[in-house]
């Protein structure tokens, strides 16, 4: 059992801008380049704010973390295919792109299993004006208690 990330509509709406293409469930990482226009405040075009689908593709800007029954193996394969899939494995030297795999297992993966499963994750990925990335995770778990008192009802 490991600790994954996968696509969650919970707390879909509490920040403005807020997307959801992936279907839930669906093991997401943070795989996508991100441009130049993000901001440090998360303005920008959303590529910052996006965790991709391993199996659509597509972005959504709110994660859970989950147990899922699998090796870590099984999620670099999954991972692997997605960058094929999507044409970066083609454009990236064979070496080059395993050391991408590796920093990616590091940043979610590796991320994921120190932190408690159920939590609800934005992001947050910019570009310093030198050039160097930022990429962290929003807890968003206030968020959700936030909004719970406001619902017209629970069910
Ligand atoms: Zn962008």
């Amino acid at each position: 059992m490991i600790n994954v990330l996968v696509s969650t509509t919970v707390s879909q709406g509490a920040v403005p801008g807020d997307f959801c293409w992936v279907p839930e469930g669906e093991l997401v990482a943070r795989y996508g380049m991100v441009c130049s226009d993000e901001r440090p405040d998360g303005s920008g075009c959303g590529c910052g704010r996006a965790f991709g689908g391993l199996r659509t593709h597509k972005s959504t800007s709110t994660a859970m973390v989950v147990e899922r029954d699998m090796t870590e193996a099984e999620w670099r394969a999954e991972l692997h295919r997605t960058l094929v899939d999507t044409g970066w494995a083609k454009w990236t030297p064979a070496d080059e792109l395993a050391e991408w795999i590796d920093e990616l297992v590091q940043l979610d993966l590796r991320s994921a299993a120190q932190i408690p499963v159920g939590t609800v994750l934005g992001r947050l990925a910019f570009h310093e004006p030198d050039g160097s990335l930022h990429d962290m995770f929003l807890d968003r778990t206030a968020l959700m208690n936030d909004q719970s008192p406001r619902g017209e009802s629970n069910s």
